[in-house]
């Protein structure tokens, strides 16, 4: 069984690069008829957020992106440490003493050099003497995960095709901490086995953990999963811009972006599949195919969001957004503003139309006499607006804009809008009258 997970560190909100992770690894599962996790990377207590856990999980359930389970790093840390006593035990971490400083002079040297800033094991030599007299001292050591030079790590990437790596080109990774706290590298592969997680589906900035972690799953005796690594996310200028990498959904809902939008962009964004106003699930999952993933950075724009965004809003029907309506609107005024909305909000605003008040438009002495003849002329029935623009157009030999331009001015206050066949049945008879009436005598 296919196992996903999306496992976001609870210190911010989900920006779009994240939601597009976690959508992809949902739909991934969704595919292949398989289980979608979220797990709550939150080892870092110092950065950890309850609220962020909270908006995460609000996100998730406002994109659609339902779990199937979740846990909590947090609460799992006697499985790290079990899985590090055993590593220990067979030699793949050990100590070390040096302190930032002495590692950065480290770095620089090399890099001074013209050399890649890898660690040197220094502390791999150290003599047990020497390591009892550190400790003696009183400092305490952090930990690294000992790569096999002579295991060179290979993995079929799903978007990026076959990957290498040079075991000796990397450095050793720091685990834990002198405090004992986890950094991100073991956790993660420890919770990816235990979790029985089959597809990890994770940002290109990902691609040299998943060196140095296939290494760890080996070294703990279990099969790496199957990994692909999606190329980023970009702004318009370049790098997801602070404002953008910032908005959380909050910011999405507020500006009228429904999520079946946002699902629909972020699923095709950076693939060869034709971005398009799909509300269907099924659609997207079913087209969902990392072999269509690009390598090129993917551009996410504003602007396209909204125009998928409108196209979506058309396509909505009353029953799913009845409860966001103005009081008063039915399906067949809903059917009527409908094309006119940009976003949902929108509708206060176009349904003020029906209920009024309107704005008033400065008509000249000869359409005043036109609206007159038209208030007139208003005889009720089932299609209003085609019996009176009918009887008009015989009885003034007015046609097109001059023939409907007034009667929509006067009906509406505006020169454009909704179907005035659709929207005239809405105001209904008495007030239409007294609106054509209002316009014609001032
Ligand atoms: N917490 C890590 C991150 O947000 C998870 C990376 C992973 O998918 O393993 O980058």
């Amino acid at each position: 069984m296919t196992i996903t997970r999306f496992a976001p560190s609870p210190t911010g909100r989900l920006h779009v690069g994240n939601i597009r992770t976690a959508l992809h690894n949902w739909m991934l599962a969704k595919k292949l008829g398989g289980r979608f996790m979220l797990r709550i990377d939150d080892t870092d207590a110092e950065r950890s957020r309850e609220e962020y856990v909270e908006a995460i999980r609000a996100d998730l359930a406002w994109l659609g992106i339902t779990p199937d389970g979740e846990e909590r790093q947090s609460a799992r840390l006697e499985h790290y440490e079990a899985a590090f006593a055993a590593l220990k035990a067979a030699g793949r971490v050990y100590p070390c003493f040096e302190t930032a400083q002495e590692l950065d002079l480290k770095r620089k040297v090399l890099l001074g050099r013209g050399l890649p800033p890898i660690y040197d094991r220094g502390a791999l030599q150290l003599t047990e003497a020497e390591r009892a007299a550190k400790e003696a001292e009183g400092i305490a050591p952090h930990w690294r995960f000992k790569l096999d030079h002579d295991e060179p790590i290979a993995w079929e990437d799903g978007i990026r095709g076959p990957q290498k790596f040079d075991p000796a080109q990397l450095s050793d990774p720091v685990i834990r901490r002198a405090d004992g706290s986890w950094l991100y590298m073991l956790p993660s592969a420890v919770d990816d086995v235990e979790m029985g997680v089959t597809n990890v589906l994770r940002g290109e900035d990902h691609v040299s953990n998943t060196a140095v972690q296939i290494q760890m799953f080996t070294a703990m005796g279990a099969k790496p999963p199957v990994f692909a690594h999606e190329a980023l996310l970009v702004g318009k200028e370049g790098k997801l811009s602070k404002r953008l990498g910032s908005l959380g959904c909050d910011a999405f809902r507020d500006k009228g972006i429904e999520p079946e939008a946002l699902v629909a962009l972020l699923a095709r964004l950076g693939t060869s599949l034709p971005v398009e106003p799909i509300a269907d699930r099924g659609t997207l999952i079913d087209s969902f195919d990392l072999a269509t993933f690009g390598r090129a950075p993917a551009k996410f724009e504003d602007a396209e969001l909204e125009r998928i965004n409108t196209a979506i809003v058309h396509q909505m029907d009353f029953a799913s957004v009845q409860h966001r309506l103005p009081q008063g609107i039915d399906e067949a005024g809903w059917h009527a503003i409908r094309p006119n909305l940009a976003t949902v909000h929108d509708a206060n605003e176009w349904w003020r139309l029906v209920t009024g008040p309107i704005d008033r438009v400065e008509f000249s002495g000869e359409d005043r006499a036109y609206l007159a003849e038209a208030a007139q002329a208003l005889q009720w029935s089932e299609d209003p607006w085609h019996a009176l623009t009918s009887t008009l157009k015989e009885s003034t030999g007015r046609k097109g804009k001059p023939l409907f331009l007034p009667l929509r001015q006067a009906l509406t206050g505006m020169d454009h809008g909704p179907d005035m066949a659709e929207l005239l049945p809405l105001i209904g008879e008495a007030e239409a009258r007294a609106r054509l009436e209002r316009a014609a005598h001032g």
